[in-house]
């Protein structure tokens, strides 16, 4: 496989999993964590290596190491490797991806940003998504009942359990003191926001087709998702919140083997849904509007990350997050028709986001 961010908390996971498996890792990818880079070089014995940065290249311990990403399209184009997993942060993510399908490989996709901003333009049939939310929808939906509606869980991120008025006060230490998962920085603050749920509804919207998509909070992230029939009966899948599990059947299809213990219901003793309010997470406001017209999820997604960038560099504030996603939204109405139009439309807002700071 060609593992593109190895050193994140997906590309940790998804090695670990390379390893119970024994499956060859060909390449690794990754960005400034040079120290992890070396040990996972040592360990997997890839046969080519990349970076983000020139300046780490004399640091590491490999005859083939290269830098930036017109070395990553490459590699994915010349290895021999069938499967790209992709597990970059942000829009960063959306050429590989391009490149992998466009080289008729099988993308096992962490990387959820190519898919909000492109999904219209990306055959899904060549994507397998590592997400617990979608993967549990895709382990349900194995009959031929009528669906009724697909829904997806929320843990609530960081403020959940917060006073509404405290959080206007919110920083970057606080939104990233996730209660159930540990994840890497962005998807943190994007669950801390709900930003997240709404790119997974999206995500959800492309890998599954039109339907009725919907959300709600279950404070203990054990359940994943959960389909209403249209006969009344809803089912659930329940898991530990772990992503060594949807990362296994990317990488896999299938398996007989043990990923995870099993819940132990008792020990879970109670669950707790709630519902997602916009006095909450004001980003909830144009999730219909998003649905209703997908496409534009590359606004969405530009005006998220640049408004992230904005918040860590503490030049906004958390709230204000949603606030420029909000106005962004309004502003820029146009649907991307074809790919090009999305690389240009995301340069237009990010601009137009910064220059607003
Ligand atoms: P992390 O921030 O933990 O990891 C990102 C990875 O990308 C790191 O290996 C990083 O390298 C690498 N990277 C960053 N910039 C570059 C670059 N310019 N060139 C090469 N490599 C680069 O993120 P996560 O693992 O949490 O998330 C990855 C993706 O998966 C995101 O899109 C997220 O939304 C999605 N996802 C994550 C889940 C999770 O549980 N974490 C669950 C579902 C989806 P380095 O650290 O060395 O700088
Ligand atoms: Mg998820």
């Amino acid at each position: 496989m060609i593992l593109l961010g190895s050193t994140g908390s997906i590309g940790v996971n998804a090695l670990a999993i390379a390893q119970q498996f024994g499956l060859h890792v060909d390449v690794l990818v990754a960005g400034r964590n040079i120290a992890l880079l070396n040990q996972q070089i040592q360990k997997h014995k890839p046969s080519v290596v990349i970076v983000a940065d020139g300046v780490d290249l004399s640091s590491i311990d490999h005859p083939r190491v290269f830098q930036g990403e017109e070395a990553i399209l490459e590699v994915i184009a010349s290895s021999s490797s069938m499967l790209v997993i992709n597990a970059l942060v942000g829009f960063a993510g959306l050429r590989p991806t391009l490149k992998a399908i466009e080289c008729g490989k099988r993308v096992a996709l962490a990387n959820k940003e190519s898919l909000v901003a492109a999904g219209a333009f990306m055959d899904i049939s060549k994507i397998q998504p590592i997400d617990s939310e979608h993967f549990g929808l895709w382990y349900l939906n194995n009959s031929s009942r009528p669906i009724q509606r697909m829904l997806i869980t929320a843990s609530g991120g960081a403020f959940r359990d917060w006073p509404i008025e405290k959080i206007q006060e919110a920083t970057l230490k606080d939104a990233l003191n996730h209660p159930n998962w540990s994840m890497g920085q962005k998807i943190t603050i994007d669950s801390a926001s709900m930003m997240n749920k709404m790119f997974e509804l999206l995500e959800a919207r492309w890998l599954f087709g039109e339907g009725e998509y919907d959300a709600v909070i279950e404070t203990k992230s054990i359940i994943h998702a959960l389909i209403d029939y249209c006969d009344g009966s809803t089912t659930a899948h329940i898991a530990r919140a772990n992503m060594q599990l949807p990362i296994a059947y990317a990488l896999m299809g299938q398996t007989d083997q043990k990923i995870l213990p099993s819940v132990n219901l008792l020990e879970v003793g109670s669950l707790e849904f709630r519902e997602i309010t916009v006095e909450r997470y004001p980003i909830w406001e144009i999730r219909q509007e998003l649905l209703h017209r997908p496409k534009r999820g590359v606004v969405v997604n530009a005006a998220n990350e640049a408004a992230i960038e904005l918040f860590v560099e503490g030049k906004i504030s958390f709230l204000d997050i949603s606030k420029q996603v909000i106005h962004a939204f309004e502003h820029f109405d146009e649907e991307p028709k074809n790919i090009e139009d999305v690389f240009h439309i995301d340069r237009e807002v990010r601009h137009y986001v910064r220059s607003r700071a």
